[in-house]
This record gives structure tokens, C-alpha cells and sequence, in this order.
């Protein structure tokens, strides 16, 4: 094929895809492999292709990829389903619900994968290995030495190795035949280009010559990634490959994979999503910055089996999960409008792959936060309650359940987590110190004597209401000539032994009467005593 032939070709196969794409299912697939707790990445990986399964009336699948048993972690699993079903991306099929083109778990599937590497061999795009770790690790250091800038398995160094490209027919039979453990490869062609479509990056085109020849069906008789993810997504229908940025050196393999395999027409469209970076600097945002900076990296908190150690979630930290899937959404994608607030609905109705980039999405833990903010602000007090009790229960705070919506009502402009809510605590504690930085500037000789005149004061309102109070406040202010910093401050430490927090005069209504003037006597007293 001249290259010509060779673009009209591909544009074929790309009208191809788009036909089928318009014409069939959309069928998504979230393939995660469980070798620990899921990175929050990962979560927006499910995201994305949920979100663009739902828009288009399509299905999200689950498929667990545990082909490499030594990376196996227990518990993993579970943590996969439970980070989904925490944030509410409901799947069409998976492992637990199974559906019409399970199993979903890949370990479960092992018997299929074998005649397709068959298949590649006979059809000469694959070949047996029977190299050992010392013969390869040989090979390895001899091209080191060689000064071979990426020592790897390819076609210049396969003439050199032990496999049925360079032993003998016979030989290979017999090797077989004894059960001498061999691994599969695949037989990267020399000087190709080879070309495809990302949804995200357009024409993405690599020389055949940088690739190796991966290994794709392994010794223990268990194919690699490659060759299952391949094998699967075509025999499950998946039409839209979603994954990270992370896969894309593997997409050529890939590719290849569906050509030999005979697959090509109905070949999945792949879009690459953009890296996730550290908040500082470059580089893909790891366990590390987190905690560095102090932020999860996790959905769920996760204990590791083997150390024990604990790692911290989102959801134990706080977090609304509304919270975390609006930040998560726009980790790389954005509506194209100024709207920042958006439901898992509406984040359906809004999403499109074209509004992904394709440059890497910096975390802002900051933003996170605000994001936080935003969805506690918009709760009701009532249900916010229900979070606060126990917070309050456990840092041994008593309260009359009565007073919490008033409580959180006044506290929830300030916090972000309703945990924070908790430097409230003097509403239902005296305070028992008050900040010398205040007392040192405001306290004078006449204080305490104007002090108790506006304790006065407050004690004769009709109405003991935040309103009221600051009337009468003002009043008092003019009738003394005195300025709102001469009582102010003082009046507030002495009430909640802070110098910030909520307005004053609804920190007294909500402690009534007594209580606030026997705070205010009881700070005046203090003072005086030295
Ligand atoms: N098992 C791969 C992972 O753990 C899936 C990559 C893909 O989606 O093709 O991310």
C-alpha cells in the first residue's frame, strides 16, 4: 500500500467506527486492576465513562483485571465497589450483578484467553519465548554495555534469543512437548507506522521500531494485561476505550492487537485522558503529595494488609461525596461555562468527551475544600445535624439537640467541613481562657466599668433577640461617645473566648440571657482579679 492507499484506508476504518458508533450501544467499560486502593484518578477514570455511557443512554461496565496474580491485593476489590458505590456510579454489569458477557473478573475468564495467542502464533504475529530471567537479564546487560539506549526485547534483538523464531521447529516441539515454561510474544513488525484516532489527542502515530515485543500470554498460563484487555473489551462490545494517559504508550500494542486478531472494523474508539498532576510542580499527583500537602488521594480511608498502615479518604475526612465528584468532573474537563456547581445529573446532561483536554489537570486541594463549602452551605440545618452529633458526642460536648439547628445555622458560613463547626464549641462551654493579644490592646482602666453598664443594659431589653441587642448596643455606644473598638472586642472573648466567629449579638441570643451576662461578668471578674 502506497501511503496514500494506506490514509484512505484508515480513514475508512475511522468512518467505520464512527458508523458504529452512532448506530450501536455505547458500551463503557471500567477496567481496574486490584493491586491496592483505588488513586483518586481512577475514580475520575469510572467518572468519565459513566458520565459519557449515561449521556448517551449507554452502559458502564466493571471488569475487575487481575491477570497478574503476584500483584494481587486483598481487599482491593471490595474497595473498588465500595469507592463506586459511595459515590453513586451505579454499574450495568460487574463481577457482583453480573450480566450477559461476564464473568467480569478476569481470573474467572482464564480458560478463553489461550486460543487467540494460539491464534497470533499460527498467524506468525506472535511467537513462543523460552528465554530464562538469567538469559534475559544477560541479554539486558550486553546491550547495556553495547551502550543501547532502551535495552529491550525487539525485533533486532529477538534473532538472538532462545525462541521459535531462532530454534528449530522440531526443537520448539520438543521444548513443548517436555512442558519447558515459555511465555508468549508478540512480533512487533519493523518500521511501521502505526496510526490511530484519540477522541482526545486526534492522530496519534508511533514507529512500530520504538516497541518491544511485549509478552502476552505468560507462563502461568495466564495471558498479560495486553492480550486479556484486548480479548475482553472485543468480546464484551466495548466501543469506547476511557483510561488514563498512563495506557497511551500501550494504545499501538493495542492496536496492532485488533488488526491481527481480525477485529480491526469493530474495534474500539480510545480516548486518553489527561495526567493528573501534583498541585506543585510537574509530575502525576502521587500518595506522596498527599501526604505532603495533607490532602487524601483516596476515595475511602484504606488500611494496607501487610503494613497496616492507614491511609485517609475522602469520605472519612468530610467530605460530601457531591463534593468530591464536582471536583473530580473537572480534573481535565470543563462545561465551557462559568457554572462550577453540578449534580451527578447534571454533569450527565453536560459532559462530552471534545470538552476534555488533553494537557495534564493540575489537583488543587484548595478548590476541593471550596467545593466542600459550596455543598454545605446549600444543606439544611436539619441534615447537617444529623452529621454534627457525632462530632460533638465524641469530643465530649454537651448540648440540648434542640439548639443544633440554630447552632449549625450560625456556624456553617465558616466552615467547610461541618468537623470544623466543632471551633464553635463555646456555645456550649464557658470559655475558660481568653486570647492575650486582645486583652493586652483592649483592656484599659475603664473597661470594666463600661462593661458592666452595657451588661446593664442587655439585662433591661424587652426582647432578648440578636436584633434587639444590637440596638440597643448602638445606643449605648452613642449615649457614652465611645467607639465600637473600646467594648466590642472585649465583649466578644468574653462571650466565646475567640477573637472571631459568628456576629456577637447572635452568639447572645442563642446563650439567652443568663448565660451571656454571666459570661461577660465572669470575663470582667477575671480581669479585674489579674
Ligand atoms: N487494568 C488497567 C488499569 O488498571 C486498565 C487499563 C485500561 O483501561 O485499558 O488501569
Amino acid at each position: 500500500m502506497n501511503s496514500w492507499e494506506k490514509l484512505l484506508n484508515e480513514r475508512a476504518i475511522f468512518a467505520a467506527h464512527l458508523k458504529k458508533t452512532i448506530l450501536s450501544e455505547v458500551r463503557v467499560r471500567f477496567a481496574p486492576s486490584p493491586t491496592g486502593p483505588l488513586h483518586l484518578g481512577g475514580v475520575r477514570t469510572a467518572l468519565f465513562n459513566y458520565l459519557f455511557a449515561k449521556k448517551q443512554n449507554g452502559k458502564f461496565l466493571l471488569r475487575i483485571e487481575d491477570t497478574d496474580q503476584t500483584r494481587y491485593v486483598p481487599g482491593a476489590e471490595d474497595y473498588i465497589r465500595e469507592s463506586l458505590e459511595w459515590i453513586g456510579l451505579e454499574t450495568d454489569e460487574d463481577p457482583w450483578k453480573g450480566g450477559d458477557s461476564g464473568p467480569y473478573r478476569q481470573s474467572e475468564r482464564r480458560d478463553l484467553y489461550w486460543p487467540y495467542a494460539k491464534q497470533l502464533i499460527e498467524s506468525g504475529h506472535a511467537y513462543y519465548a523460552f528465554d530464562t530471567a538469567e538469559e534475559l537479564e544477560e541479554m539486558r546487560e550486553r546491550l547495556k554495555r553495547a551502550k543501547v539506549p532502551n535495552p529491550q526485547y525487539n525485533s533486532t534483538v529477538r534473532m538472538t534469543m532462545k525462541n521459535s523464531l531462532t530454534l528449530s521447529a522440531d526443537e520448539v516441539k520438543e521444548r513443548l512437548d517436555n512442558n519447558e515454561p515459555y511465555t508468549v510474544r508478540i512480533k512487533m513488525p519493523r518500521n511501521e507506522e502505526v496510526r490511530f484516532h484519540d477522541m482526545i489527542r486526534g492522530w496519534v502515530q508511533v514507529q512500530s521500531t520504538n516497541l518491544d515485543d511485549k509478552v502476552i500470554f505468560k507462563s502461568d498460563g495466564m495471558p498479560t494485561y495486553h492480550l486479556a484487555n484486548i480479548v475482553d473489551d472485543h468480546l464484551m462490545g466495548i466501543t469506547h476505550v476511557i483510561r488514563g494517559e498512563e495506557w497511551l504508550p500501550s494504545a499501538p500494542l493495542h492496536i496492532l492487537l485488533y488488526r491481527y486478531l481480525g477485529w480491526e472494523d469493530s474495534r474500539p474508539e480510545f480516548a486518553h485522558l489527561p495526567l493528573i498532576l501534583k498541585p506543585d510542580g510537574n509530575g502525576k499527583l502521587s500518595k506522596r503529595d498527599g501526604d505532603r500537602l495533607g490532602f487524601p488521594v483516596f476515595p475511602l480511608e484504606w488500611t494496607d494488609p501487610e503494613s497496616g498502615e492507614v491511609s485517609s479518604g475522602y469520605k472519612q475526612k468530610g467530605y460530601f461525596k457531591e463534593a468530591f465528584l464536582n471536583m473530580l468532573a473537572f480534573l481535565g474537563w470543563n462545561p465551557g461555562t462559568e457554572q462550577e456547581i453540578f449534580s451527578l445529573e447534571q454533569l450527565i446532561e453536560a459532559f462530552s468527551i471534545e470538552r476534555v483536554g488533553k494537557a495534564g489537570a493540575k489537583f488543587d486541594a484548595e478548590k476541593t475544600r471550596w467545593f466542600n463549602q459550596q455543598y454545605l452551605r446549600d444543606r439544611s440545618n436539619e441534615s447537617l445535624v444529623d452529621i454534627l452529633i457525632p462530632y460533638l458526642d465524641k469530643a465530649g460536648i454537651s448540648y440540648e439537640k434542640e439548639q443544633l439547628p440554630a447552632f449549625v445555622g450560625l456556624m456553617k458560613e465558616r466552615a467547610a467541613f461541618v468537623e470544623e463547626m466543632l471551633e464553635g464549641r463555646y456555645f456550649f462551654e464557658q470559655p475558660t481562657s481568653y486570647p492575650e493579644k486582645v486583652l493586652s490592646k483592649k483592656w484599659k482602666e475603664k473597661s470594666a466599668s463600661q462593661l458592666y453598664s452595657l451588661a446593664e443594659e442587655f439585662e433591661s431589653v424587652d426582647s432578648y433577640d440578636a436584633e434587639t441587642l444590637e440596638a440597643r448596643f448602638k445606643q449605648f455606644l452613642e449615649e457614652q461617645e465611645l467607639g465600637m473598638g473600646a467594648v466590642m472586642p472585649l465583649l466578644r472573648v468574653f462571650l466565646t473566648g475567640v477573637g472571631s466567629g459568628p456576629g456577637v449579638f447572635d452568639v447572645m441570643a442563642f446563650l439567652g440571657k443568663e448565660e451571656s451576662l454571666a459570661r461577660i461578668k465572669l470575663g470582667i471578674e477575671r480581669q479585674n482579679n489579674g
